[in-house]
């Protein structure tokens, strides 16, 4: 038997300035949403041409940086460099120490760089680990479509529907898809029991929960779900003007 979770909490992420010249709408890691293990912090970024996060340092975590327009150039002092572009993730274990710098492209029509970063905590064992960065390119993602082609879901890390994301991208064990819900779309995807697990909505309107628990959740929402359950339920009305859009995301306690 399927329970379907319901909502615990959703609130909007505020605006608000971060590194040299960002904007970030923070969700995990507000006075909304802490104490939810292992996930620390959860950043929707915007970088203009100009700004940026210089030098800064990590240490006994993961972040995980999923780039939706643009590219950031990422460089440490160890000499690692990169770039991710739209659609490619960086998967950076921290462990016991990197110091780096995360700078946009200069896009010459001026146009932002905008992406979400999570931090994930890891546990005491691995906290003093060598740093390790695993890139995961757009094209390497597999993806699947649902409910007569009216759900897109690219499963960048985990299982849905059958599909099996690219394996050891973390050392925890997170799932993460991006969902794309067309009008009159609908979508079961199933997840382990007590593992926490929060939605983020970038665009449209979505409902998640069945009966009376059912609730329409607007962009740049936070919804976070109730442990008890082995699915979540979401859906786009029919006749909505857009698709809706959010990336979920769980991970079991430690
Ligand atoms: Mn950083």
């Amino acid at each position: 038997m399927t329970i379907t979770r319901a909502i615990r909490k959703a609130f909007l992420a505020i605006e608000q300035s971060e590194g040299a010249g960002a904007r970030v709408r923070r969700s995990i890691g507000t006075p909304q949403l802490r104490n939810f293990s292992p996930f620390l912090m959860l950043d929707h970024f915007t970088i203009k041409p100009g700004a940026g996060f210089p030098d800064h340092p990590h240490r006994g975590q993961e972040t995980i940086t999923y780039l939706l327009e643009g590219a950031v150039d990422h460089e440490d002092f160890a000499g690692n460099a990169g770039t991710i572009e739209a659609g490619d993730l960086q998967f950076m274990t921290a462990g016991k120490g990197i110091m780096h710098a995360e700078m946009p492209r200069q896009n010459a029509d001026g146009s932002a760089n905008v992406g979400m970063q999570l931090w994930v905590d890891l546990p005491e064992k691995l906290k003093k680990c060598e740093p390790r960065y695993r890139d995961l390119r757009a094209s390497e993602i597999p993806n699947i479509d649902i409910d007569d082609g009216k759900v897109h879901i690219k499963v960048i890390s985990g299982q849905s529907h059958g599909v099996d994301s690219v394996k050891e991208l973390a050392y925890t064990p997170v799932w993460i898809f991006d969902i794309d819900i067309k009008p009159g779309g609908k979508i079961n995807q199933n997840l382990p029991e007590g593992w926490n697990a929060f939605a983020y909505t970038l665009s449209g309107s979505t409902s998640f929960g069945v009966g009376a628990d059912k609730t329409s959740v607007g962009q740049f929402h936070n919804v976070v779900f109730e442990q008890k359950g082995d699915q979540i339920y979401a859906e786009v009305e029919d006749g909505a003007k857009e698709n809706g859009r959010f990336c979920k995301l769980t991970f079991f306690p430690s």
